[in-house]
């Protein structure tokens, strides 16, 4: 009973759409789930708007950094635009020449910007010159989209992205920090590429994907199953996990620390990070006739102390 959903991934040589894991008999403690904090917005800091408009590059629009160029006419340009407009001032269209605007550039140094991130809980103001470095490492800046299957552009803080998981993807939320699955496949043979339906696990007032993929390895078939933690790496680092495959008398355990979401799921099954199964092994550990693949995993994610 194949879904519709379109939760592979498009980008892959041969996507199928795979059925979600099977919950099974849950033996966890609910925890409770800390409301994410309100953010409360501190009002803008009194940088003058058109100060900072005119540090806008009238071409792409973005914040200007030195070196700043101007025409004869006093009409400036940013360093990037500027070779691309063959030497007239895309204002004036006045011969351009080779003039660097150093007022302008002393003024943006005097200049304090708050954090572009200030709607996603960022306070830090940034004297303008730091301000890109500093938002590019900001520990408020949106997370990607988890999800694994498709292309998905949204972004946002963590409470914002589990609330579109749940209402747009349709993942499938599990309360606890232990948690078993199973993982069904018919003519499992016949994939080589597949993502199955992510699950979001909830416990210690924070969020985990538990991803499940078939892929690749070499020219081995092969399943991984690993964790993300919704959340940056410093973070995820105070936590553990382990997973655990068998049937048949045998059993393989991988114990792991969750990934960040800021690492893409590919980026993550790419570098073996979790718990990898040969096919061979997985249709084993399936029992049967070998014709369709069913796996349970069972995981426990602890914190460390
Ligand atoms: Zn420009
Ligand atoms: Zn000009
Ligand atoms: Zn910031
Ligand atoms: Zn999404």
């Amino acid at each position: 009973m194949a879904s519709g959903n379109p939760f592979f991934d498009e980008m892959r040589i041969k996507p199928e759409v795979i059925d979600r894991p099977q919950n099974e008999a849950m033996m966890d403690v609910t925890e409770n789930v800390t409301d994410p904090a309100q953010h409360i917005l501190k009002p803008n800091v009194a940088a003058s708007s058109s100060v900072r408009e005119l540090l806008e590059c009238p071409v792409c629009l973005n914040a200007m950094y030195p070196p700043i160029h101007q025409c004869l006419n006093g009409h400036t340009l940013c360093s990037g635009c500027k070779p691309r407009v063959h030497n007239r001032c895309p204002t004036c269209r006045h011969e351009l020449g080779n003039i660097r605007c150093l007022a302008l550039e002393k003024v943006a140094a005097s200049l304090e910007l708050p954090c572009k991130f200030q709607n996603f809980g960022c306070m830090g103001i940034y004297p303008y010159y730091n301000k890109l470095k500093h938002e590019s490492q900001c520990a408020h800046r949106p997370y990607n989209c988890p999800y694994a299957g498709s292309e998905c552009t949204v972004v946002g803080d963590i409470p914002y992205l589990v609330a579109h998981l749940k209402d747009d993807h349709k993942v499938d939320m599990h309360n606890g920090s232990t948690f078993n699955h199973r993982y069904v496949k018919t003519n499992p043979h016949e994939v080589e590429n597949a993502t199955w339906m992510l699950t979001v696990l909830s416990c210690f007032g924070k969020y985990f994907c538990l991803h499940f993929e078939a892929f690749q390895l070499g020219m081995a078939p092969v399943y991984i199953a690993f964790l993300r933690f919704m959340g940056d790496d410093n973070e995820a680092k105070n936590y553990n996990y382990s997973l655990e495959v068998g049937g048949n008398g045998r059993k393989m355990i991988w114990q792991g620390v969750p990934r960040s979401i800021r690492d893409s799921h590919r980026k993550v099954r790419d570098s073996f990070d979790g718990l990898i199964i040969q096919r061979n092994m997985a249709l084993f550990f399936s029992g049967g006739d070998r014709k369709e693949l069913k796996l349970r995993v069972s995981g426990r994610i602890w914190k460390e102390q």
